[in-house]
């Protein structure tokens, strides 16, 4: 099988894992000799830095063939698909390069299991350790770890990659033993507890070596078992806590090809995988607890139609009027319409003078949402948070923009 054979299927393989997005477009290119260019699927992606960068990677697996059975996925041991495997040699050459013709500025590396948890570790470890003590490799690796695998080869991919994750693949126990029979949610958390300790040693020591200096994530299924929102989100928060994990990606599930009876014959709506972001925001960056954010909810599940602030707020309007030129900043955060920059600035600006609405505006381009939760020196909106239609003004239906009006 020729490289190029190769990596359109350990590229295409390796789409189903979310924690770096890739951009998506219809499929163009100049194979006929015609134009220039391609947006065809030859692995490379695009991920988001802590500081906002955008960076390319190639995105692939070493290989696809596997011999576990996780049912909810496309590369499983009884999956019929087309098989590829990758050399350590060819991942690094291909790497090598990509980067020398600047197409990437990294490389994101999974691989299914092959022959053991330690042989395929090693060859992950390998790629990683070539590219960086023989090619004098300084892009962004990252690595899919294996839980199974052994400390020392879990500290030796800590040694060159930036980043390490290790899927979580499902929030419970039981989903986990139902999908995915041959992985045990004590060894993935294991493994996650040995990065943890690895990448705060590292942190907690200027002269330690290298350790994962990207942290770890995490990638969760959603909608493949039975799990509530509530449910995953307190999964989540353990996660956060226990292992300080960078990020946690939410990856709805997508029925596949001769899927097992066990799983759902559809998928969950991709706005739940939205406003599971959109919780965890919450949690990391707006105090919520994962237990607050769907309390009197009625189901366990997010609200598909309302962002899942705005549906806190509506449920919880006893707390509220919140009077911006008074209020605690932890309060301040809980308005909907209010983002964690704009709170900032409005404890700043406020020291000066008695916020107003015309000041508001001039901060925030939520002021519309934020109207009835909220107290200025010139508005006061009881009236307002009482109305049994807040909800609806709040979530004027969709409408299709005309571009000629
Ligand atoms: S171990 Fe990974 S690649 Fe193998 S079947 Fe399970 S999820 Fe798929």
């Amino acid at each position: 099988m020729t490289t190029d054979a190769k990596l359109e299927i350990l590229a295409d393989a390796a789409k189903y894992d979310v924690s770096c997005a890739s951009s998506g477009a219809t499929t163009r290119d100049s194979r006929d000799g015609k134009g220039l260019g391609s947006t065809n699927g030859r692995g490379i992606c695009h991920s988001y830095t802590p500081d906002g960068r955008c960076v390319s990677l190639l995105k692939i697996l070493l290989t696809n063939f596997c011999q576990y059975d996780c049912a909810y996925c496309i590369n499983r041991r009884t999956s019929n698909v087309r098989r590829a495997r990758f050399t350590v040699d060819e991942v690094v050459k291909l790497t090598i390069g990509f980067y020398r013709r600047n197409y990437i500025e990294g490389l994101f590396l999974s691989s299914g299991i092959i022959r053991s948890a330690d042989h395929t570790m090693e060859q992950l470890v390998e790629v990683a350790r070539r590219l960086r003590q023989e090619h004098g490799f300084r892009g962004y690796i990252h690595l899919k770890t294996i839980p199974e695998a052994s400390p020392e080869l879990l500290a030796a991919a800590g040694r060159y990659a930036d980043r390490l994750s290790i899927n979580i693949e499902l929030p419970t126990e039981d989903g986990l033993t139902r999908l995915a029979p041959e992985k045990r949610s004590r060894t993935i958390r294991g493994a996650m507890g040995r990065l943890r300790l690895g990448i705060d040693e590292a942190e907690a020591e200027p002269k330690a070596p290298r350790f994962s200096p990207a942290g770890q994530s995490t990638q969760l299924i959603v909608g493949a078992d039975g799990a509530d929102d509530g449910a995953i989100l307190g999964t989540v928060a353990g996660l956060y806590a226990g292992y300080r994990l960078k990020r946690v990606y939410y990856s709805a599930f997508s029925p596949i090809p001769e899927a097992s009876q066990a799983l759902p014959a559809k998928a969950p709506p991709l706005q739940r995988e939205h406003r599971l972001y959109q919780a965890d925001w919450l949690m990391r960056f707006y105090g919520f607890a994962a237990e607050e954010i769907l309390a009197g909810a009625p189901d366990g599940m997010l609200d598909l139609a309302v962002d899942p602030k705005l549906a806190w707020a509506l449920r919880h309007r006893d707390r509220f009027p919140v009077d911006v030129n008074r209020a605690e900043r932890g309060l301040l955060l809980r308005v909907p319409g209010l983002g964690a920059r704009t709170v900032d600035r409005i404890v700043e600006a406020r020291r000066l003078h008695a916020l107003r609405l015309a000041d508001l505006a001039r901060l925030t381009g939520g002021l519309k949402r934020a109207l009835p939760f909220i107290v200025t020196a010139d508005h006061c909106p009881t009236r307002l948070l009482d109305r049994a239609d807040l909800r609806a003004r709040l979530t004027p239906p969709p409408k299709q923009l005309s571009l000629f009006a």
